[in-house]
């Protein structure tokens, strides 16, 4: 780097700082800068365009175009040059613009035609905030280091708009951070909630984005560098020997915190004017826009742990721990990029709602928002970047949606649909004594799913019969450690004594797919959710299943005992399991143990082969519990972790129904119980459907329970049956136009 225009940048830098430390604001700041940029660079042309909305900008601040446009004129993203740059978040540089692809003559600007133009992003971490452009009359190509000199000037602008240096008395712009902003993202876990924002991890407020002296920031950098590596260092000894994958990822890690690539970058980012704080921002920024175009998910992952380890080095640098003592509010909505089990778990039922940049529904904090029942929205992209500490917020579990910062009507339309959820679930509350008798007379047993001690207080309160689906891999999930024999043991026994004598159906692990234990050696395959999972698992490593079984038959200590082995593809398995089972209670009578009074065995019918397993399973299987999620995805060959096809095909689809008639004809048959505990046995109109064809114990979300049983307890099944049959017979492909018609007749 030529040692004169380094001298350049960070002259450029320091005047720009002086400028923005002079007093007066909005407006008339924004002015000094394009006038300092033009001069300084030897342009007649700087001026700078901010977003109005996502798709707009609009001229702000300019030296050398009409002032009169200042303001008025407005383009949208993509369109001149402005909007090209704008829109591909990459510079352009050209020394002879008309000539270039898209360019639009602003005739209002008064502009002559200048050659040369360079316009670069105004971005923070990957946010756009707008463009910064300076243009000549002389045709001429910008130079590398003067394309570099306008990009930090550019990154200095956007952080102080993010520190809102340029709104006030004559704003140059809207405040930041207080527009409403909506955000559109997918249901994790149904449910409304309105509260204050409450960030998983604060910002980091870069406030001093120039340095004073490269020497001094350099030491800045180097010493939190040494600080960063000691960390990590001790990251991978406490992991060491544990987990070789695990070992070999934190390593890959530790090869980052030593790049010298990544610190050369920043020293020359120190160099040219920086703060050291600023330089590592600026990679971090540089990180994140490759995030959004590198599809490779392996680069992607190591572009996620440079994000990482930037954070960690702001956090050192600028003394910002998570921790900023600000106090939690009392309706703490919870915003972050993503949340591990055991982190969600740490707030517990305190928070209101959850919304998530990541995620999927799948995902572990997912699961546990549902325990926790907890509004939950994933996917509501860069709401990290947009939301601040305390802003009002509403989070719209049911449709996927987020208000930030509301109009009053919007929430004033809010707090109805809240208040008529409160209603009618003080409604459904009267009938927690009643049971779901239709009116033909069938009564249907309600169970719930549950799968954590969170999950039991609903047992009372929520007129369940019994847990229907324990999902025991839950905590596992949550904790950093295989647990222990003894520890499970006690928490199996809190479980029943939670139960009072109410009938629970563990489920043995059904890790693998998506359920990844963190301390797991993690196995790539191609389709993990057919691959090596639950009961495939446990046959093949006895070792977790055997002390699981064993701490179940503990935790009953001579009170009845329900186990069920989850994603059974074939009779062979099942008779394994049980076997296993069996054995281990052999086991615990040699050793004087007290065995479960009663001893239930079944299986999840996950696969549709299982559906047509001989004759002998099902006279074994003492239950049999259709789990809808897996059943599903497998039947119409569509992932349940995919937003693009999981909603593509509905559970009253004919096909399926003729599929589940099937199941219920051979557990009829060997006189098997039968239950349905996947989510759709929780949707009312499903749930109804799954009753008429001879479902008779349904296992569900707590919440559920209400409005299943209301519903069950309003008609007559056996008209539904067969409405639903003659539709089949029709050859309908779906029921539910039907099922609608025929509800629409009955008094609900
Ligand atoms: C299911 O597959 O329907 C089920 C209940 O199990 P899970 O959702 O835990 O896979
Ligand atoms: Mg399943």
């Amino acid at each position: 780097m030529p040692e004169r225009s380094e001298s350049q940048s960070r002259k450029l830098l320091r005047r720009l700082r002086d400028t923005l430390a002079e007093p007066g604001a909005g407006q008339e700041r924004l002015d000094r800068v394009t006038h300092l940029i033009a001069d300084s660079m030897r342009c007649e042309v700087c001026s700078i365009y901010l977003f109005r909305d996502a798709e707009t900008l609009e001229l702000c601040a300019t030296e050398g175009l009409k002032r009169e446009s200042v303001h008025r004129t407005r383009m949208r993203l993509g369109e001149g040059l402005v909007g090209r740059v704008a829109r591909t978040s990459t510079p352009v540089n050209t020394a002879n613009a008309p000539a270039e692809k898209g360019f639009r003559y602003m005739v209002e600007t008064g502009e002559e035609i200048y050659s040369s133009f360079l316009g670069v992003p105004i971005q923070r971490l990957g946010e756009k905030l707008g463009v910064l452009v300076v243009q000549g009359k002389k045709a001429r190509q910008f130079s590398e280091d003067e394309v570099y000199a306008l990009e930090v000037v550019a990154m200095v602008v956007a952080e102080m708009t993010e520190l809102g240096a340029f709104i006030g008395e004559g704003e140059a712009l809207g405040a930041l951070h207080q527009q409403p902003v909506s955000f559109r993202g997918a249901t994790g876990q149904e449910g409304a909630a309105e509260g204050r924002v409450w960030l998983h991890e604060p910002r980091v407020v870069v406030t001093r984005p120039v340095g004073d002296d490269p020497k001094v920031e350099l030491k800045h950098l180097h010493k939190a560098a040494d600080e960063l590596r000691l960390s990590v260092d001790a990251m991978v000894s406490m992991a060491d020997g544990q987990d070789k994958d695990q070992s070999q990822i934190l390593e890959a890690y530790r090869m980052f915190a030593n790049s010298r690539g990544w610190m050369r970058r920043m020293e020359e980012d120190i160099a040219r004017g920086l703060s050291a704080e600023a330089a590592v921002e600026k990679q971090q920024s540089t990180a994140r826009a490759r995030l959004e175009t590198v599809p490779d998910p392996y680069l992607r992952d190591r572009l996620h742990d440079l994000d990482d380890l930037s954070n960690r080095l702001l956090r050192i640098l600028t003394g910002q721990g998570r921790d900023t003592g600000a106090a939690m509010p009392d309706d703490p909505i919870l915003v972050a990029r993503n949340i591990g089990p055991a982190e969600l778990l740490d707030y517990g039922r305190r928070l209101r709602g959850i919304v998530l940049e990541e995620g999927s529904v799948g995902s572990h904090a997912a699961i546990v928002a549902r325990a926790l029942a907890i509004p939950l929205v994933i996917h509501a992209e860069r709401i990290t970047t947009e939301a601040l500490n305390g802003d009002h917020i509403l989070v719209d579990g049911d449709q996927g949606l987020v208000h930030l910062r509301p109009e009053e009507s919007v929430a004033a339309a809010f707090r109805d649909k809240i208040a008529m959820a409160a209603a009618a679930q003080s409604r459904y509350a009267g009938l927690r004594e009643l049971p779901a008798t239709a009116k033909c007379g069938t009564t249907i047993a309600l169970h719930m799913n549950a799968g954590l001690m969170a999950d039991l207080p609903s047992l009372v309160g929520s007129g369940a019969e019994g847990v229907g689906l324990f999902r025991t891999e839950l905590q596992f999930l949550v904790r950093s450690h295989v647990p222990k024999r003894g520890e499970l043991a006690a928490l199996y026994a809190r479980v029943l004594d939670a139960a009072q004598g109410r009938r629970v159906a563990f489920r043995t692990l059904d890790i693998g797919s998506d359920k990844v234990l963190p301390y797991m050696k993690r196995i790539e395959e191609p389709n993990p959710a057919m691959g090596w999972r639950a009961i495939r698992v446990g046959l093949d490593k006895p070792g977790i299943m055997r002390m699981q079984l064993q701490a179940l038959i503990r935790a009953a200590a001579g009170r009845p005992l329900t186990v069920m082995f989850p994603f059974v593809a074939e009779f062979d398995e099942f008779r394994a399991a049980r076997q296993r089972l069996i054995d281990e209670v052999e086991g615990e009578r040699r050793l004087g143990h007290p065995l479960p009074s009663v001893l239930e065995i079944g299986a999840m019918l996950e696969t549709p082969s299982l559906a047509f397993a001989p004759p002998a399973f099902f006279e074994m299987a003492d239950f049999i519990s259709v789990g809808g999620n897996d059943l599903k995805q497998f039947f119409f060959a569509a992932d349940r972790e995919n937003e693009r096809v999981r909603r593509r095909y509905d559970m009253l689809n004919a096909s399926f129904l003729r599929f589940v008639a099937t199941i219920v004809a051979r557990c009829a048959g060997t006189g098997t119980h039968l239950s349905y505990c996947g989510e759709d046995a929780g949707r009312p109109i499903e749930a109804l459907c799954l009753a008429a064809l001879g479902f008779h114990t349904l296992s569900m979300r707590p919440a559920s329970i209400g409005p299943v049983k209301h519903l069950i307890r309003s008609v007559d099944l056996g008209e539904l049956r067969a409405v639903i049959e003659a539709e089949c017979d029709k050859g309908a492909s779906s029921v539910r136009p039907a099922v609608m018609r025929w509800l629409s007749t009955q008094e609900i």
